[in-house]
Order: C-alpha cells, then structure tokens, then sequence
C-alpha cells in the first residue's frame, strides 16, 4: 500500500479525505467540511484541496488550514466546481489583508475550475496581493479528466449531477518500474543513471524500436531488447464520490471514474428503502452506492457520508452497501 487514505470524521461526520503517498512531502485533500482530527504539522503538508461543491459540510472546514498556511512559503492547488474561484475569493476576502506586504512568505491558492467545455479556467489568489483574483491562462480539459500531477500522484475529476454540479475524484500513483539486478548481471550490463532512460522510455510506453544509450561504450540497444530487464507494477488508484442523484447519467460517470479502483470511498447516505427520499435530496441511496461500486470493478469499498437520521445507521447502511456490490461484509 502507497496510498495511505484517512476519512477525517468518519462515516457520519463532515466529509473530508486525507491521502499520503509514500515518499511524498504533499498531501491531498479532498473536500474539508471539518478538518479538526488533523494536527498543524498535518495540515502543513497539503500542496492540493479538491473540494466536491460549495454546500457547507464539504469546505466550512478550510479556514482552519488558510490560518496555518499565513506566513508559510506554501503554492497550494485548489480544484473545485464552476464558479469555485469566486467562493474562494469572497472567502478570503471575509478577512482584513492591510499590512501583508511585511509578510515575506509567499502564499498562493492556484484553482482550476471543472466544468464542461473545452477548457477549464485558472485563478491565482497571492496573499502579497490581498488575494485579489488574478486570472491564469485556462487549461485545455483533456477527455480523462486529468487535472494535474502532485508528485507522483495524478488527480482526474468528472462533473456529477447532484442539483448542482459536484465533482467525483480520482487519485492515481504513477506505475512503478523495476529493475531486475540478476538479469542486469546475467548480461553483463551495470547499474547507473542509463536504466533512468529505460525505465522513462517504458513508463511512456515507447514502441520496442525506441534506441536506449548504454553505459558501456556499446551502440545504443532497442527497448524490445531490454524490456526483460525491468517490471511494471501498476500505480494504486483511488476514488472518491460523493453527493450525486442516482441518474442514469451520473452512475456512467462515477463508473468511469472509479473503474478498477483499489479503493472506492463513496457516499451512502440513506437507505435502500428511501430511494423517493434519496433522489428528492440529489443523493445516493444504499444500494446504488453499491451497485456502482461492483460495476467500477472497485476492490476495496468505504461507504461514508452516512445520514444521522438512522439510528442504527453505520451497521445498517454499511451492510445494504455490501449486499448491493455482492460483496461479504469485511470484518
Ligand atoms: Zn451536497
Ligand atoms: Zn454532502
């Protein structure tokens, strides 16, 4: 496991997703509806916030990590729906920025915002500038959904329906390549910065008559000659789904988003009997959730966003999911 994921307050609290990568400084978050389960030295780490949609539960939560970030050199990516970096601006602008200019850290929120179209806008909020909304070029929206690379990790996101836009999520580690030490001796052939080429050229998915320089002074091999030499281990993915009507057209999505996802964390918040009451509120029921968990193909399910309203609610909602998927209940 590289992904380390953590649902902040449970499956009844305020939604909120912390992941960590191994070897990686930044965090991720996804939605901050209550962030208070994480400590500063926590916080302090998020190079990335993708927030689902603006209803409350989702994102009351960020001026907590805006506090910490005050005085620390921090870029930090913001990823919401259409009309997020307007919120985020009269967020800021909740607060008094005079005398900013003694601050020397650079602070900055960098947003993209999903929605429909060939392109996805960009807004820069520097706290030197009292965090005026400052347009960036628009990025082009590419038909995966891909937004943007932290580290290793790849973030996509698609536009569900939930009465208003809400965005689904998918975090996904880069394969790994590794190289085989024994077939390297087996053929004569050392170790050093060259196999940073092969393991490049494999990642990308060169074509075997792709030329790899080698160490020794020999000419230059074909990658089909030295593909024996490394092993590709598929990166981990995650997803995240949450607030979305059970429509026709927003489980295609959610599918394609969560497709062989070693784990899916979606929202489950009313049971399967209260499909009239679900749809009226733009939510998942039970058994959709589950349902679409088995047609992603998901590995691993985390059923969360959990109404209050049942009494019962984690050990009934949890196990209508996994009947649902067809899944047995983890223990
Ligand atoms: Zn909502
Ligand atoms: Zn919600």
């Amino acid at each position: 496991m590289t992904l380390h994921p953590r649902l902040l307050n449970g499956r009844t609290g305020d939604p909120g997703l912390w992941i960590e990568a191994r070897h990686q400084p930044e965090a991720i978050l996804l939605d901050c509806g209550d962030l208070s389960t994480l400590a500063p030295r926590q916080l302090l780490r998020v190079g990335l916030v993708a927030v689902s949609h603006a209803h409350m539960d989702h994102w009351a939560g960020f001026d907590r990590l805006l506090r910490l970030l005050i005085g620390r050199q921090r870029r930090v990516q913001v990823v919401g729906p259409a009309g997020f970096a307007g919120r985020l601006f009269h967020r800021l602008q909740a607060y008094t920025w005079n005398l900013v200019d003694r601050i020397p850290a650079e602070l900055a929120f960098e947003v993209t915002e999903i929605a429909p179209g060939a392109h996805w806008a960009r807004t820069r909020f520097r706290l030197a500038e009292g965090f005026r909304a400052v347009p960036l070029p628009s990025q082009p929206a590419v038909a995966d959904g891909t937004v943007l690379q932290l580290g290793a990790l790849r973030l996509r996101a698609a536009v569900l329906d939930h009465g208003t836009p809400s965005l689904g999520f998918a975090v996904e580690e880069a394969a790994h390549v590794n190289v085989w030490r024994s077939r390297l001796d087996a053929r004569g052939l050392p170790t050093g910065p060259w196999l940073a080429a092969l393991k490049a050229a494999v990642l990308a998915g060169a074509p075997d008559g792709t030329p790899i320089p080698l160490p020794t002074g020999a000419p230059p091999q074909p990658l089909g000659a030295l593909r024996e030499l490394v092993e590709v281990t598929p990166g981990e993915r995650l997803a995240y789904l949450t607030d979305l009507a059970d429509t026709a057209a927003n489980r295609a999505v959610a599918i394609a988003l969560a497709r062989d996802a070693d784990i899916l964390f979606i929202e489950a918040p009313f049971a399967a009997a209260d499909a009239a009451h679900a749809l009226d509120r733009r939510h998942l029921t039970t058994r959709a959730a589950g349902e679409i968990a088995r047609d992603a193909g998901a590995r691993h399910i985390e059923p969360f966003h959990f109404s209050p309203r049942y009494e019962d609610a984690e050990a009934r909602l949890f196990s209508e999911v996994f009947a649902a998927a067809g899944r047995p209940l983890p223990h």
